[in-house]
């Protein structure tokens, strides 16, 4: 079953080609993560699999479901899309536990106030979940940014999303906050409806373990895409970011740093 389908994408904004000849394939069960340099294309990239940006040409399938010809608001309902300025944008005077459980409305767009136990029961689990229980009723202004950002990754899941996208979830935190929320994006249930899962970022140390692809990009263009182990290594990194990288792998995790040209 596919849950990205990109074919021969590109998209042109401001006269300017940001992404040109992208083909992707996302299937069921996979966690891919996007690497490439700053301006790459990393996040257009990701707005495109949201259905938030239309290809200038080419094709998208998300979910099974082309983009352009059906109804998106239906289609969004299913993918969840979570970034740091998206983090900045949650509105501060509510409460965490408030935040967690306005995510779906927001999304849907109702006017809902109240909701069941059911539902402020997922919320609080969530919210263990991410190490929020103790700040439940904190308001969002009040957060560091590293806690924000756990609020808008449990905002986003309180969606249940089949799709779920995070543009470069750890940028802005602190070492304990990123390695906190990488462990916790690895052990990300593979629930009844989560089907896949992109991550952005440009840190190869944020690379969670679970991660079973990649697809580098650089100038808008794929360089490389597959299954992490047989892709990312020191020949594809240092091509991507233009310049000599030596990269290791231990127990799931990766690191990259500047290597002896030659
Ligand atoms: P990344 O997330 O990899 O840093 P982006 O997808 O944000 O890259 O941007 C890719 C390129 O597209 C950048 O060079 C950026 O300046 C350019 N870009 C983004 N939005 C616009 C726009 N509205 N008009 C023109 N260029 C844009
Ligand atoms: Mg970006």
């Amino acid at each position: 079953m596919s849950v990205l389908r990109f074919r021969d994408v590109r998209l042109v904004r401001g006269g300017k080609t940001i992404l040109d000849g992208v083909d992707w394939d996302v299937a069921d069960g996979e966690r891919w993560v996007v690497l490439g340099p700053n301006g790459a294309g990393k996040s257009t990239l990701v707005e495109l699999a949201s259905t938030y940006q239309i290809p200038s040409r080419g094709r998208i399938d998300v979910l099974d479901q082309r983009v352009g010809r059906v109804d998106l608001r239906e289609l969004r309902c299913d993918i969840g899309y979570a970034g740091a300025p998206l983090a900045r944008r949650i509105r501060p005077e509510l409460s965490v536990l408030d935040a967690v459980l306005t995510g779906p409305r927001a999304m849907l767009s109702t006017f809902r106030q109240t909701f069941g136990e059911e539902e402020r029961a997922e919320a609080k689990a969530l919210l263990m979940d991410l190490a929020l229980d103790a700040l439940a009723e904190r308001r969002v202004g009040t957060l560091s940014e590293g806690e924000r950002q756990r609020v808008q990754l449990a905002r986003t899941l309180m969606t249940a999303p089949k799709l779920l996208l995070l543009d470069e979830p750890t940028a802005g935190l602190d070492l304990a906050g990123r390695e906190q929320l990488v462990s916790r994006l690895a052990v990300l249930p593979h629930g009844q409806r989560l089907r896949a899962a992109v991550l952005v970022t440009h840190h190869l140390e944020e690379i969670p373990a679970s991660t079973t692809h990649v697809l580098m990009l650089r100038d808008g263009r794929t360089l490389a895409a597959g299954p992490i182990g047989e892709t990312l290594d020191s020949r594809a990194l240092s091509a991507c970011f233009g310049l000599s990288l030596e990269v290791a792998e231990r127990d799931g995790r990766w690191t990259a740093r500047a290597g002896v040209e030659g």
